[in-house]
């Protein structure tokens, strides 16, 4: 019996990425605490940090791999080398059919950095293909997009330490008092110790962190690039804006200057559905206070126009010179624990390693350097969405998906679950036997989960945290790298040699941490002077990190100079445009989804603790009460909701923090929990037209009274 001692790990949940303290005699988790030595969270947690040892590690794991040899037949327990052998010899067969796009692996902002690094060069390095993506494309890919085409490059120029430094804080699309509870609680503390530090908040609901705000800017869905052209607008107007920064460190203002001339805040007030004064004050606080800082996430990038919202806000910092100093900054958060890191990797489908672009040709061929492979692809992969279209028409034969449920998460989820059934080969790898996924898997291969991987992981402010393994990981379960790299080596005796070396040799993470470390070397995240010894003995730390530096960076940009060809920061002259789906006399409201403060997901891990319902209790859509007076319902009544996809039946309840004319229904709850099915049967699958990241914040829909039989 091993003692009772204390393992370093990261939370698993949101992007803020707090450090625990793992108490474990070897085989389970007694209990957890907040890591005081973590800079992210400074030892605090939220209900759902503090709460991960109450999390059941044990009930529904997937233990042993188990195959079906057909379709309807029921899965059958398998040895580890006869699934792999099977795997390998299906996918190595539909290749030499169809060529490698007929495959495609659909991965998770869940993962740590070691195993999308694996997945990444699996199918880019060894298959060929591009079709690789992640459910991180359904998060954080507008912001990529985003900070790319103003910044040049997709890093998050700020630090959490920058919250208690702002003078005005504009929060748009976010909700952190829910989705970043431990940021929200350094929010509040700023606010306490300067109450004259200015709070916007830019959000249809009044929610919890819209309570805290200053100014609430309760906008019209999707209206957010109105607004923050408005708010140039004005900042031009009054002089409020940085002519000397514009000049020596920016393009493109003069075009963007232009365009925003008619976004006079009376003419954006009636576009968003707010008093043009509410623009103007924003506008003033933001423009008048020395140091300013923007936080978004996803109400922003969920959108068939959310790189458009990026760059629009991001103009905002650029026009006013604040960034890359304490307390200023366009600041992105990051969803999932993990989504930084399938970033740094370029495990997506238009990415390659060390924030390299597929469309780059140069880029293309340091890669099959850096992996000695003949090429790597040039045709750009299938993204999420588009996946699981590719998948339904017969296009893309085999699909892997490792540690996530798009059956529950990716929008239209009938359309999902089409795809799924007529896919000749399902392969699931999960920690989880009974997700909504798991039920389509030929081939289901059980995986560990927290508290059982070792690795790295990145967070919002780009620092990196070591974990260790408190527990083994139950039954047969392996690790994520582990399967991709056994599957991966099999896969490689069968295919067409591409490679000059084998490209699988690693014996542990710290193995692949190491390849991937110096595939960032001379990029802008460079982390070529970081290590697993260096991570365990100093703590977490920022990139970039490079070879010879002593410590990470806070800030970016604090020189002005920008990584773009000219070095300059650009201005992109984008326009409003409206939500994908209008509502209309059949489909009257509006629909927006989206976290509670308590449940993570789809409840696989949150679902199983008792006080993690204490704050709600069972799915609810929210709605004004005289839209539900209207649809003859009233709070505690059951509904029918109808999207032009799909419909469900739920339990409705009445609230003012909704604007007339649109619901809010939590994203957590999937077909398995509810009659009828998740948010996402209502959702649509409308891609914005640079980030491919579907529009999940709206979609129209009606309501209707539902008779019980
Ligand atoms: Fe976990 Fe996020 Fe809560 Fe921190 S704020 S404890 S990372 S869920």
């Amino acid at each position: 019996m091993v003692q009772p001692h204390i393992v370093k790990s990261t939370c698993c949940y949101c992007g803020t990425g707090c450090g625990v303290l793992i108490h474990t005699d070897g085989q389970q988790v007694l209990r957890v605490e907040g890591d005081p030595a973590h800079p992210a969270n400074l030892g605090r947690l939220c209900t759902k940090g503090a709460t991960l040892h109450l999390t059941d590690m044990r009930t529904g794991r997937a233990h042993y791999p188990e195959l079906r040899q057909q379709r309807n037949a029921s899965r059958q327990r398998v040895t580890w080398d006869a699934a792999l052998d099977h795997a390998a010899q299906r996918f190595a067969a539909i290749i030499a059919e169809h060529g490698p796009d007929a495959v495609a692996f659909y991965i998770s902002g869940q993962l740590l950095t070691e195993d999308y690094y694996v997945f990444n060069k699996l199918a880019k390095g060894l298959i060929g293909t591009n079709n690789i993506d992640t459910n991180s494309r359904l998060c954080m890919s507008s912001t990529v997009a985003g900070y790319k085409a103003t910044l040049g490059a997709d890093a998050p120029p700020c630090s959490y330490e920058d919250l208690a430094l702002a003078d005005c804080l504009f929060i748009a699309g976010a909700n952190p008092a829910y989705a970043h509870p431990v940021l929200f609680r350094r929010i509040e503390d700023a606010k306490t110790a300067r109450p004259d530090m200015k709070i916007i908040v830019a959000d249809p609901r009044r929610t919890d962190s819209a309570e805290l705000a200053d100014l609430h800017l309760p906008i019209l869905p999707g209206t957010d690039v109105a607004l923050f052209h408005a708010m140039l607008n004005v900042l031009v107007w009054e002089g409020w804006i940085d002519e000397a920064y514009i000049a020596a460190h920016t393009e493109g203002f003069a075009e963007l200057k232009r365009r925003i001339r008619e976004y006079t805040p009376r003419f954006a007030a009636d576009i968003c559905g707010i008093k043009p004064e509410q623009i103007l004050q924003a506008a003033e606080w933001f423009g008048r206070s020395p140091r300013a800082l923007s936080l978004w996430c996803m109400g922003l990038n969920q959108s068939a126009r959310g790189t458009d919202k990026n760059a629009a806000l991001i103009h905002l910092h650029l026009a006013t010179g604040k960034l890359g100093k304490p307390g200023c900054g366009p600041f992105s958060l990051t969803g999932q624990p993990n989504a930084m890191g399938g970033r740094e990797v370029g495990g997506m489908a238009n990415l390659l390693s060390g924030h390299r672009d597929l469309a780059n040709p140069a880029h293309r061929a340091e890669v099959a350097a850096l992996w000695q492979v003949s090429e790597v692809p040039s045709q750009p992969g299938k993204t999420a969405v588009e996946m699981f279209e590719a998948l339904e028409a017969g296009q893309i034969k085999a699909v892997w998906i490792a540690c996530t449920n798009p059956a529950h998460s990716l929008p239209d989820t009938a359309q999902v679950a089409r795809a799924l059934q007529q896919a000749e080969f399902v392969v699931v790898q999960e920690a989880y036997a009974h997700t909504d996924t798991t039920a389509y898997a030929d081939l289901l291969l059980p995986a560990s989960s927290w508290a059982e991987k070792t690795g790295t992981v990145t967070n919002s402010e780009r620092r990196i945290t070591r974990l260790h393994a408190a527990v083994p990981a139950p039954g047969e379960a392996r690790h994520d790298w582990q399967m991709a790299v056994d599957f991966a080596r099999r896969l490689e005796a069968l295919l067409p040699p591409r490679a000059a070396v084998p490209l699988f040799p690693y014996a542990t993470p710290e193995a692949v941490f190491d390849e991937h470390k110096r595939s960032t070397a001379g990029r802008d995240l460079d982390i070529s002077g970081l290590s697993y010894a260096l991570l365990d003995s100093q703590g977490p730390q920022q990139w970039p990190y490079p070879t010879g530096a002593r410590t990470g960076q806070a800030r970016l940009y604090a020189d002005g100079r920008f990584p773009t060809t000219s070095g300059r920061a650009r201005f992109v002259a984008v326009d409003y445009h409206p939500v994908a789906e209008k509502t209309d006399a059949r489909y009257p409201l509006h629909l927006n989804t989206g976290r509670l403060r308590d449940q993570w997901h789809g409840m696989s891990r949150t679902g199983t603790v008792a006080q993690l319902y204490n704050q709600v209790e069972e799915p609810l859509l929210t709605a004004h009460p005289d839209d539900l007076t209207q649809a003859k319902l009233a709070s505690g009544d059951l509904a029918r909701v109808r999207s032009r996809r799909g419909e469900l039946l739920i339990r409705v309840e009445a609230s003012t923090r909704q604007r007339r004319g649109e619901v809010f229904l939590p994203m957590h709850w999937s077909g398995r929990f509810m009659a009828g099915q998740g948010s996402n049967a209502l959702t649509l699958p409308k891609l914005d037209p640079q980030s491919r990241q579907p529009e999940l914040k709206h979609a129209a829909i009606k309501l209707e009274r539902a008779e019980l039989p």
